[in-house]
């Protein structure tokens, strides 16, 4: 029996079984459509011991992050809050010249370019060299490694340690959670905060938010579980904020154990609130399944009968999420109730989306295809999805199935 990530007890509670789907990233290059892709199980399980949900994992770390092709900078409104964190945070936590910042899963340098600007040293820790690259050439110094105790290790025998660490989505897209926590309490200085973003799993249950499960999120974190993971590893939650990102994600504020920081009311709240929506009894847990099944019911009615109207039907978004959605909902190109998938990032355009196959175009091409409706995959940025196809001259529908069914 396989034994909980964090914890180690067996785990014995199916959240929800999305049947087998490739790897959410594993976008397919033209010349290789005529291979198959590999599909693994995709079974998140819930542990009634410590609460954590987590998807069983089947592949090694380097072969789903192998070719990743997520550039962070390439949406206006995320930059435009990276820009805002930096300025809060410098001023917050007296960030200064003589100070470090170090982000892990640093990216293309999006967030940390912010801090360089404001004249802080920067250090980014990122494991795909081919993004590291991007951030290197920006004048973001870069180490590329997975980070961990180990990484953590060689960085502060280097003479490193951090004013203040940031890790935005990426805590629950490690495997080793404990390691990867740990080397955080090496890098931090004594007083130093280190900040961490990620989903609030605790709209994954109460919204049914199913497409955020895919195999490289590995944990779907609350902050009842995040104060049991930082404790574990000598670090304490004294803060936390409430984000609109990511359909409802949070960040949480962390020092070590014995640090300044006082523990705000807002801490407080948000355990409340956690409280409330039952997610420390297994009765929340259980019935997700179906209430997972009676969205995609909902979703095939809608698109076959769309088909059957004779309505053309795009899709805009090729992320993780939007794979999920189409792999679980099996709406493969050969059933033609989608046309295909835009998305802005060109290095994603021109390839086809793993398993579901639907070819990658930009939103030039998908206004030009003339559809009738188009699915907000990405359902998250509705808004500036929906602007910015007005602005190339779409005139017809946006229609999202999740969180809930709306037409806009
Ligand atoms: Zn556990």
């Amino acid at each position: 029996m396989t034994s909980c990530r964090f914890c180690g007890h067996p785990l014995k509670h199916t959240l929800v079984d999305l049947g087998l789907s490739p790897l959410a990233n594993a976008y397919v290059r033209t010349d290789q459509a005529d291979l198959p892709d590999r599909f693994y199980p995709l079974h998140t399980m819930v542990c009634e011991q410590c609460k954590l949900m987590q998807v069983l994992d089947y592949e090694k770390p380097e072969v789903i992050f192998s070719d990743y092709l997520y550039f962070s900078s390439f949406s206006d409104q995320w930059l435009k809050q990276c820009c805002h964190y930096a300025e809060t945070m410098i001023e917050r936590f007296g960030l200064s010249s003589e100070s470090l910042v170090i982000e892990v899963a640093s990216n293309d340098g999006y967030l940390l370019q912010f801090f360089k600007e404001k004249g802080i040293r920067v250090l980014g820790v990122e494991p795909s060299d081919k993004v590291a690259e991007v951030a290197i050439s920006k004048g973001v110094p870069t180490d590329i490694a997975f980070f961990g105790r180990d990484t953590a290790r060689r960085l502060r025998d280097q003479g490193i340690q951090a004013d203040h660490m940031a890790a935005n989505n990426v805590v629950a897209h490690v495997p080793d959670i404990n390691d990867f926590v740990g080397g955080f309490q090496i890098l931090l200085k004594a007083d130093a905060v280190a900040t961490f973003e990620f989903s609030h799993s605790m709209n994954l249950i109460v919204e049914n938010q199913f497409d955020f499960i895919y195999h490289e999120h590995f944990s779907y974190l609350t902050l009842g579980f995040a104060q049991r993971l930082f404790a574990a590893s000598g670090l304490r939650v004294f803060d936390v904020e409430k984000l609109p990102t990511h359909g409802g994600s949070l960040r949480l504020f962390v020092c070590h154990e014995n640090a300044r920081h006082a523990q705000t009311a807002a801490v407080d709240q948000v355990l409340e609130e956690e409280k409330a929506a039952g997610l420390d009894r297994m009765e929340t847990y259980q019935g997700f399944t179906q209430r997972v099944e009676a969205i995609r019911e909902q979703s095939m009615n809608y698109l076959q009968k769309a088909k059957a109207e004779g309505r053309k039907v795009g899709a805009y978004g090729a992320a993780a999420k939007g794979n999920t959605f189409l792999n679980y909902l099996q709406l493969t190109a050969d059933h033609g109730l989608i046309c295909c998938v835009a998305d802005r990032n060109v290095h994603k355009q021109g390839r086809l989306m793993p398993g579901s196959r639907l070819p990658i175009v930009s939103p030039e091409e998908l206004v030009a295809q003339l559809p009738d409706e188009v699915i907000l995959l990405a359902w998250n940025m509705a808004d500036e999805i929906m602007q910015q196809l007005r602005s190339l001259g779409y005139q017809g529908r946006f229609v999202q199935f999740l969180p809930s069914f709306l037409i806009h």
